[in-house]
């Protein structure tokens, strides 16, 4: 939040000065560089041309021999003193985070102390800092908050949490608020959040044998899939913890290349959260990685439901709960093999009527619900398209999805078809992109004809549409 703030200012700055520069640099003129003449304009003066170049009145004046600022003329060739000029005008450079970069990592590339670089960004907790972040590395300090951060606790908050949120160890926020319990804690409650020093910095640089570590995004975002790419001068075998849950490693190219598609489950909660990357070499050398990864809210809209009576019934929490595990189960398991290329196709020649990620209410209820895949609203019968190859590994009817089909495409990658009509192929089953594996129809707990398309990634249900636009990898 306080970072947040901080934010507003440093931008509307850096376009202040970048302007300035602007306005300096069509000025030079092309034979020399190392002289800026300045042809006076209708309009202008003295304080005016100074100010666009970063200069002050008397500057300007000196470097002329002006004796009165207040007498100049339009088409004066005035001199516009250039080492002066280069000081002042630079813009405030930025770095943006990298993974495994630390404070001291950056500091050091810029002949900086971590001390400046925390003051240049009102940094409060040097371990927070995440990939993605731009630190400014120079400019005008910022006030740090060391002491200062206060969070004031909302409804569904825990301790635990906001000291994850925070970076800070849990047993640092009771000793500093004096909680014996930390399960006593009440919405609208004021913590101190403790601040943290340099010394305690403690993410971990690249090993040696790592050649890139890219993500994409940089940060990620509620309920989409993300990206990290990994590569190491040798074989190596990689294993991922992120969000509580091991993650699926892809290694490639005799074990030079390794993919991560890390889906974001809906509702995790906006904040930095770490990944600890573990690489046993070939030779047995064991290297982690740690940093910290922004997750940030998906932004989903809500929306009411009404179910006709009949089918109530099918919002109880053990029939929902049945069916997604049926899902789970099927989407976790991992396939070698890719059998699909590229961007996937839409499934159906209809408009998508419904996006992924909102909260539901049925029948007037809590919006404890949430649309876990894209609808295409097509009239009954029209037809339904694989989206990408695969091999078929659920043709079934389910309470809640209806008459559905699940496709494999390898690689932890499946789609799931819903509602329909009918279907028109089996277990088992290879399909190729476009393919006709069914029809649009109102099968299960839908309140009328559409297409109900999810996509998993490890078991875990993402925006079907990124994958629509981007390519993995
Ligand atoms: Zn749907």
């Amino acid at each position: 939040m306080i970072r947040h703030l901080l934010a507003k200012p440093l931008i509307i700055m850096m376009l202040l000065l970048f302007t300035t520069t602007t306005l300096g640099q069509s000025e030079v003129p092309p034979d020399d560089p190392n002289i800026i003449i300045h042809i006076v304009q209708r309009g202008e003066n003295l304080f005016r041309i100074a100010l666009n170049y970063g200069l002050t009145t008397e500057q300007v004046a000196q470097a002329n021999n002006i004796t009165d600022p207040g007498n100049i003329f339009v088409g004066q060739r005035l001199i516009i003193p250039f080492n002066e000029l280069a000081i002042v005008q630079q813009p405030p450079e930025t770095h943006i985070v990298q993974p495994g970069e630390t404070l001291q990592r950056i500091a050091d590339l810029y002949g900086l102390t971590i001390d400046t670089l925390i003051q240049l960004n009102g940094i409060e907790n040097p371990n927070r800092i995440y990939v993605g972040q731009v630190l400014q590395i120079s400019g005008e300090a910022v006030e740090p908050d060391f002491i200062e951060t206060i969070h004031i606790v909302q409804s569904g908050e825990s301790l635990s949490g906001i000291a994850r949120q925070y970076g800070v160890a849990l047993a640092d926020i009771q000793q500093v608020n004096d909680i014996v319990n930390p399960s006593r804690i009440y919405v609208g409650q004021q913590l101190i959040i403790p601040g943290i020093h340099p010394t305690n910095t403690t993410a971990a640089e690249l090993p040696d044998f790592v050649t890139s570590l890219n993500l994409r995004p940089l940060s990620f975002v509620e309920g989409q899939t993300g990206l990290i790419r990994l590569t190491t001068q040798t074989p190596a075998n990689v294993t991922s913890s992120f969000l509580n849950r091991s993650q699926v490693v892809i290694s490639q190219e005799n074990n030079t290349v390794h993919l991560m598609f890390i889906p974001i489950p809906i509702f995790t909660e906006a904040g930095i959260y770490p990944i600890e990357i573990t690489l046993t070499s070939s030779t047995g050398e064991i290297a982690q990685i740690s940093f910290n990864i922004q997750v940030v809210s998906g932004g989903y809209g809500s929306q009411y439901i009404t179910l006709p009576e009949d089918k109530v019934p099918l919002l109880a929490p053990g029939v929902e709960q049945n069916e997604m595990a049926i899902l789970t189960t099927v989407t976790s398991s991992f396939t070698n093999e890719r059998y699909y290329q590229g961007t996937m196709s839409l499934p159906a020649a209809a408009a998508m009527n419904a996006p992924y990620g909102t909260r539901r209410s049925y029948n007037g209820g809590a919006f404890d619900h949430y649309h876990n895949g894209a609808d295409f609203a097509g009239a009954p019968g029209t037809p339904v398209y694989a989206a990408a190859p695969g091999q078929v590994v659920l043709a079934d009817t389910l309470n809640i999805r209806g008459i559905s089909v699940v496709i494999d495409h390898g690689w932890g990658v499946y789609t799931n078809y819903s509602h329909m009509a009918e279907r028109y192929v089996n277990i088992g089953d290879f399909v190729q992109t476009g393919q006709p594996i069914g029809a649009v129809g109102n099968t299960g707990r839908a309140t009328g004809a559409h297409l109900h398309w999810e996509l998993w990634v490890n078991g875990i249900p993402v925006d079907p549409m990124q994958w629509v636009w981007q390519t993995f990898p």
